[in-house]
């Protein structure tokens, strides 16, 4: 059978005056002991007169006395000396037989009693030949206990060596019981700072998150106050980060989040705290600035250093970042509107084409409310019947017949007057309501392109936002056609690299569908950003429309002459259509057909017109003015 006895060293402790009863322990409980015939004989006087049977050292061999380690005391105080010792080098005493009287010094009781002061879990075994009312004098002195057990002599060696067996299992459970509850508290413990941690921070960054980013702002302004120093607030977004995490994948998206944390801290001071306030918003507030070209400063290390080059699933990405900073005290002394400007400064950067950063201006509070009004003015707009469409021509390079009609968006507002798309398409794109315009555009593109000849198409520009899924741009596409009847060959949609940045799967996924149904798509402004040629190969294109700026003399250098030849080569030898917009001379139309480019539009051909008045682009069968 298997011992279930634990197999841990017990040290027991001796304290006796008469170092044969010593002797006579060591015979009962401890490994080898050689025995002489003068021990023998005093071994059986301390079990008593006769020996009995079944009673000898050599009979009560069991491979638990190898585990035993036995000490002796002669006295009370050496005892207590010899179990501190122990305490201090970690091995503790688990058991101690004591004596009842030690002349001259203390007795059994008063050495129990100092005993478990300092080791209050020790088993002792009191040992006492006179057994009349000792029990009652113990307990009266020593309280009632489970620790202590009295031993009669004579002794009777298994007697003895089962309570030393009992015993010191006893203290070697119990003590594993209060390591196991000493573990879990300390585990509870650690738990709890770990939770109290996660509720601070951003499991993702390991940045603070926005209630410690709350705390430390209000603190880092108290302290602002106090010592008349100053405070800086930056936020920082991620460019177009839903398009990397749609195009590169959520755990790219992860690996961006995580570096772009890493980076944050390297460019602040330990005293500083980085956050993530929430999907790819961040926030540094720097403390105690007493110097303002310390803001300056940090602001240079951030751009510096989060423009590095990141390599996500080992692709290297291209990723830029908007910021908007503010300080305390000089632009607010309170958290709350601290933020706002920092808001404000950041909402500026955006406008001005993201990538940038901005410190709070005054100035910066008129954007506000003037974005706080356009915003009411467009929702009012669409209500009231205030937009309109004008249709501008697009011809065959060569034969110069009508081949489509771009619908470009007009807005007359009733005090202000017209005006123009640039200045309220971002507004309008950035509080998500040109998905309702955008939607209104296309419906009244359609309708009015089915009473036109047959063979004239319509371009509708769509923005990058009604790309996004919650604004089911494909459903949308179906509905008109449907409901107005035009058929679909005859809808072109028009849409810039923005829609495409980060190759968003979802955005050729869509294409794909509007292919599907018949629609074109047409890749508009083209040349404009940074990785066109890409863009050409990510999908099938019906048309490049070359952006206007190449087209323009006014612009023409070496460079663009140079684009305007590639992308004319383009569409002769990729066998795709390619328009040059924004002819308005005879000369960049010579130009422009002289590159190959198979469709112009400009205000050389027409104009954007109102609908009611296009009658005069369909009665002409070529629109070209000279030939050339
Ligand atoms: P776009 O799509 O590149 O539109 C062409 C712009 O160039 C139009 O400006 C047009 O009036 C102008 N243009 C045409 N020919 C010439 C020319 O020969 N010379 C010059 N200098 N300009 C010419 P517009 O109508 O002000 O539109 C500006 C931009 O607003 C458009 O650029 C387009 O991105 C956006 N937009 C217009 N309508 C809509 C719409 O319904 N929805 C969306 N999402 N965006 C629209
Ligand atoms: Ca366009
Ligand atoms: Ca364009």
């Amino acid at each position: 059978m298997q011992s279930l006895i634990d197999t841990t060293k017990r040290r027991i402790l001796i304290i006796d005056d008469n170092s044969r009863i010593h002797e006579d322990y060591r015979k009962i409980l401890a490994a080898s002991s050689s025995t002489s015939d003068e021990m023998e004989a005093d071994f059986m006087a301390f079990l008593g007169e006769t020996p009995k049977p079944g009673t000898t050292s050599e009979q009560l061999e069991s491979p638990l006395r190898d585990l035993i380690q036995l000490d002796s005391a002669m006295q009370g105080q050496e005892g207590l000396e010899m179990v501190k010792q122990a305490i201090a080098e970690s091995s503790p005493y688990s058991l101690a037989f004591v004596d009842l009287r030690m002349p001259p010094g203390w007795d059994g009781l008063r050495t129990i009693e100092e005993l478990w002061k300092i080791a209050p879990d020790l088993q002792v075994v009191i040992c006492s030949a006179y057994s009349d009312n000792a029990y009652n004098d113990i307990c009266d002195r020593l309280g009632q206990t489970d620790s202590l057990l009295i031993l009669k002599k004579p002794f009777d060696a298994v007697e003895v060596y089962q309570l030393a067996v009992a015993l010191t299992e006893k203290w070697l459970l119990s003590r594993k019981a209060r390591l196991k509850q000493a573990d879990l508290e300390e585990l509870v413990e650690l738990r709890t700072v770990e939770l109290k941690k996660a509720s601070l921070h951003d499991p993702m960054t390991k940045l603070a998150n926005r209630t410690k980013f709350n705390d430390r702002l209000k603190e880092s302004l108290k302290r602002t106050r106090r010592y008349q120093l100053k405070t800086g607030l930056y936020l920082i977004d991620i460019d177009y980060f839903k398009q990397i995490n749609d195009s590169l994948g959520h755990p790219a998206g992860d690996e961006l989040l995580v570096e772009v944390g890493r980076r944050l801290v390297e460019c602040m001071r330990d005293t500083d705290t980085a956050a993530r306030l929430g999907g790819d918003e961040f926030a540094i507030v720097q403390t105690d600035v007493k110097d303002i070209s310390e803001f300056r400063a940090v602001l240079k290390r951030l751009e510096e250093i989060l423009s590095r080059p990141y390599t996500l699933d080992d692709r290297y990405v291209d990723v830029s970042f908007s910021i908007g900073a503010a300080v305390a005290p000089n632009d607010a002394t309170n958290a709350d509107l601290l933020l706002r400007k920092a808001d404000l400064a950041l909402y500026r950067s955006k406008k001005d084409g993201r990538s940038t950063s901005r410190f709070y201006e005054s100035e910066m509070d008129y954007d506000l409310a003037n974005f706080q009004e356009i915003t009411h003015n467009l929702k009012a707009g669409l209500a009231k019947n205030q937009f309109d469409l004008y249709y501008q021509p697009i011809v065959a390079a060569d034969t110069g017949a009508l081949q489509s009609m771009e619908a470009l968006l007009r807005w007359t507002h009733p005090t202000i007057g017209t005006i123009p798309p640039d200045e309220f398409i971002p507004t309008a794109e950035e509080t998500g309501i040109i998905a309702q315009i955008g939607e209104w555009v296309l419906a009244t593109a359609c309708q009015t392109a089915v009473s036109w000849p047959k063979d004239v198409k319509v371009a509708v520009n769509v923005s990058p936002i009604q790309f996004r899924s919650r604004y089911e741009l494909i459903p949308c596409v179906a509905r008109v056609l449907a409901e107005t009847g035009l058929e679909p060959e005859r809808l072109e949609i028009e849409i810039t690299e923005t829609s495409l940045l980060g190759n968003s799967d979802q955005t050729i996924e869509k294409l794909n569908q509007l292919q599907e149904i018949g629609v074109s798509i047409v890749l508009d402004d083209f040349g404009m950003g940074h990785s066109s040629l890409n863009y050409v190969q990510s999908f099938p294109f019906d048309k490049l429309k070359l952006d206007r700026s190449f087209v323009s003399s006014k612009f023409a250098t070496e460079k663009t002459r140079a684009i305007l030849k590639l992308v004319g080569g383009l569409g002769v030898n990729l066998d795709i259509v390619t328009t040059a917009e924004g002819v308005e001379t005879a000369e960049e139309l010579a130009i422009v057909q002289a590159e190959g480019f198979r469709q112009i539009q400009g205000y050389l051909i027409g104009r954007p017109t109102p609908g009611p008045e296009l009658g005069q682009f369909f009665e002409k069968d070529r629109l070209l003015p000279v030939q050339s």
